[in-house]
């Protein structure tokens, strides 16, 4: 285990409701760490409708799921929270002196004066193919994609007709030693750009590209040697090192359940008050909470961020006087939020 991170509070989620928690925190001189299991921030705004009109966000008439984001992240932007993705919170646990540790499946440890969970329907997991044994070749097998260096001179298979099968191909075709493209139709789903860029590649050779479906995988020793391709009734078989499936995401709630936190249908509950959960010093706001009257939609979710910011800055402070600043009269308030 690394030396741990230690900051005040730790969200857990950079969905608009936990980027919205580093603003109200910061507010009051509180300083945070984000971590998220995707590569990016956003939540299932910039994840499921990065184009979508939102229409009931006070005081944007219209705005779309990733300007939201973008907005957020320049709000939050004067408070410098240090951001980590790819990282699933896994684990939590209290020490002795009132702190919480909590443990990364990729090994960061941070110790946190307190943790805001605004992890929304849970963890995004990858839809897994249908394939028999995939697990069996699981370290053949990229849902995502770390370091491209991992992939030079390897055959690649990459399944899917969406934005992240055609965006990876164009990535990855002139360092892999071959790149085939897999989807069961001709009509893709990406931006009509990439779709032209893609094809291009199939038009000169670059790429390969097949209407088909990856049916059986083959191999020794958990490596990937080729793939099967069902195409036409023909059956083809296709060079393969990694084979990378996009088939979009599913939410699941992950490690939320095993850590102790009263659940009710698989939502944390809270007070309505702090947004305390069954464990002092756990918070949670956003959709993956519950209690009487609960809307899951953004606003809510930002009201309930500023109510729990009060309530763990009492909690870190319990000596301190605190009264509430407006941010139109807080003179070093103003000067924070000038300075972005
Ligand atoms: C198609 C669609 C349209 C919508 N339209 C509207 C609308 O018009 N107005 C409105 O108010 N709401 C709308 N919503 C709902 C709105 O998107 C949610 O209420 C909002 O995203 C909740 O924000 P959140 O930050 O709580 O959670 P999320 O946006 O779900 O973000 C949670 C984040 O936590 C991360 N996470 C989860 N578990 C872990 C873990 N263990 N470790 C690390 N990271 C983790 C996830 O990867 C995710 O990024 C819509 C939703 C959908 C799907």
């Amino acid at each position: 285990m690394g030396n741990p991170i230690q900051t005040d509070a730790l969200i857990i989620g950079a969905g608009p409701v936990g980027l919205f928690a580093v603003f109200e925190l910061g507010l009051l001189n509180l300083n945070c760490h984000v971590i998220d299991i995707l590569n990016k921030p956003g939540g299932q705004c910039a994840q499921l409708y990065p184009e979508k009109p939102i229409y009931d966000i006070p005081a944007y008439p219209v705005i779309t799921g990733q300007d939201l984001t973008e907005n957020l992240l320049k709000q939050v932007k004067p408070f410098s929270p240090i951001f980590h993705h790819e990282q699933l919170a896994d684990k939590i646990r209290k020490q002795k002196n009132g702190n919480w540790l909590v443990e990364t499946d990729k090994g960061l440890v941070f110790d946190v004066k307190a943790v805001v969970v605004a992890a929304g329907g849970g963890s995004f997991e990858p839809k897994k193919p249908n394939i028999q044994d995939l697990d069996k070749y699981s370290k053949s097998i990229r849902y995502s994609i770390d370091r491209v260096d991992h992939f030079k001179n390897k055959d690649i298979v990459i399944l899917g007709g969406g934005d992240s099968a055609l965006d990876w191909t164009l990535q990855l075709y002139d360092i892999a030693k071959s790149l085939t493209l897999v989807h069961r139709r001709d009509k893709f789903r990406g931006a009509p750009a990439t779709v032209e860029k893609v094809m291009g590649l199939r038009d000169a050779g670059k790429i390969q590209f097949h209407v088909g479906q990856v049916n059986e995988i083959i191999g020794s020793d958990g490596n990937l040697t080729a793939v099967k391709c069902v195409k036409e009734n023909k059956i083809l078989d296709l060079p393969c090192d990694i084979l990378m499936p996009f088939f979009g995401l599913t939410m699941s709630l992950g490690p939320v359940d095993k850590w102790g936190i009263d659940l009710s249908d698989e939502r944390i509950v809270v007070s309505t008050e702090t947004f305390e959960t069954s464990i002092p010093g756990i918070y949670a706001v956003g959709d993956i909470n519950t209690y009487p009257g609960k809307l899951k939609l953004i606003l809510s979710g930002f009201h309930e961020a500023a109510l729990m910011a009060h309530a763990v800055f009492k909690r870190i402070n319990p000596d301190e006087k605190h009264t509430l600043q407006y941010t139109t009269t807080s003179s070093s308030l103003q000067k924070k939020l000038l300075n972005q």
